[in-house]
């Protein structure tokens, strides 16, 4: 909260990362405040909120695959794309209430970062969703350049550079100059379809049903895009396909490896596609300044390895890259006086 001389008035000022897995929101003068799944949990077939909207976030994760068959829990944005409006409606309500409090007299102004693929009628309904949770103003910004700014990367500047945010529904690869995008491809394959590289493995490999948190427990322990180092072991438990009963087996790191490596290479081909589109000039640059990783999905081990492999450029992986974006919404709200212009906001509809 501070004092705004412009309204006379207290004001509040929030940058939400409305990511595909998780939701993060950055208060001027505050950092990040919220760090939780974008997970509601609702009456099955229906898009009815659990529990007055208290089903939403940390707790409807823990529903995630474990739900009695009255309810489901729902990752409204999984694809990257708005699949469900109402949930998504609700989802950020409940967010943006949690972090105002009481406070609910200050109206705050509210900055989403949004994925750079989603339609028209995808962004009235985030503008629509925040206006509801008692927004008094709402921005939009293209998450690759929060992400790049969260990084630390020459933004404002007219040098290129690469920022590779790899989330759990989308990668976004954006070269970036003159803080805007130069060149971008956001494709629907990320940290997800890792998870379900492996589930198919563990079937084909094992006749192994496992669930997708059991997947991503794996991939977290023992994954890795290229080899790093001494390869391990770990031991799985599921349901045999056959017998229908459960068990357990062990597995190793190389396996996973191997798993992975399909949607790794759609990973890499979106960056070597984006490089393709490069005006000389700003490729020349980026044989200087390299990619930067960010995105949950950069943790992967050895993915940075494989990127350098592919494409020759030097790689490194943004400090914490799961609050990228998060953090580049917090300097935008910290400025966004002087940076308002340059964002899409309610207004301009
Ligand atoms: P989004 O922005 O789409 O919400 P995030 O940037 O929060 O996505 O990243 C979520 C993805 O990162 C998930 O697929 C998750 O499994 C993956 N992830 C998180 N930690 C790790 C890790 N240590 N190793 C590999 N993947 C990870
Ligand atoms: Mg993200």
């Amino acid at each position: 909260m501070f004092f705004d001389s412009a309204l006379g008035w207290f004001s509040l000022d929030m940058g939400i990362d409305l990511g595909t897995c998780n939701t993060l929101v950055c208060v001027r003068g505050q950092g990040i405040v919220l760090n939780e799944p974008s997970v509601v949990a609702v009456r099955k077939g229906t898009n009815i909120v659990l529990e007055n909207g208290s089903a939403v976030g940390l707790r409807a994760k823990e529903m995630l695959g474990k739900t009695p068959g009255s309810i489901t829990a729902i990752r409204p944005l999984k694809d990257g794309v708005i699949s469900d409006f109402e949930i998504t409606e609700a989802m950020l309500t409940y967010f943006i209430q949690k972090v105002h409090g009481r406070r609910r007299w200050l109206k705050p102004r509210v900055l989403i970062a949004i994925p750079s693929g989603i339609t028209a009628v995808e962004k009235q309904a985030v503008f629509h969703s925040a206006m509801q949770a008692n927004a008094r103003r709402v921005y939009l910004v293209e998450e690759p350049k929060a992400a790049a700014i969260g990084a630390g990367l020459p933004f404002g500047e007219p040098v290129g550079s690469m920022i590779v945010d790899i989330g759990g529904g989308t990668t976004e690869v954006a070269i970036i100059s003159m803080a805007d995008i130069a060149a971008s491809e956001s494709i629907r394959t990320a940290g997800d379809n890792f998870d379900e590289a492996i589930v198919n493995h563990m079937k084909k490999t094992y006749n192994l049903m496992i669930g997708d948190l059991s997947a991503e427990r794996i991939k977290i322990e023992i994954g890795s895009a290229g080899p790093t180092g001494p390869e391990t072991t770990m031991e799985v438990r599921g349901r045999d396909m056959i017998s229908g009963l459960p068990r357990k087996c062990i597995i190793t790191s190389e396996e996973i490896r191997e798993a992975l490596q399909e949607p790794i290479g759609k990973v890499i081909d979106a960056i070597t596609v984006t490089l393709g589109r490069a005006e000389p000039e700003l490729a020349a640059d980026l044989v200087e300044t390299g990619i930067c990783l960010a995105g949950g999905g950069s943790l992967l081990r050895g993915i940075d390895q494989v990127i350098h492999q592919a494409t020759g450029l030097p790689v490194r992986r943004a400090e914490d890259p799961l609050t990228c974006v998060a953090r580049g919404t917090g300097v935008l709200v910290e400025n966004l006086e002087s940076c308002k212009e340059a964002l899409e906001s309610d207004l301009d509809e």
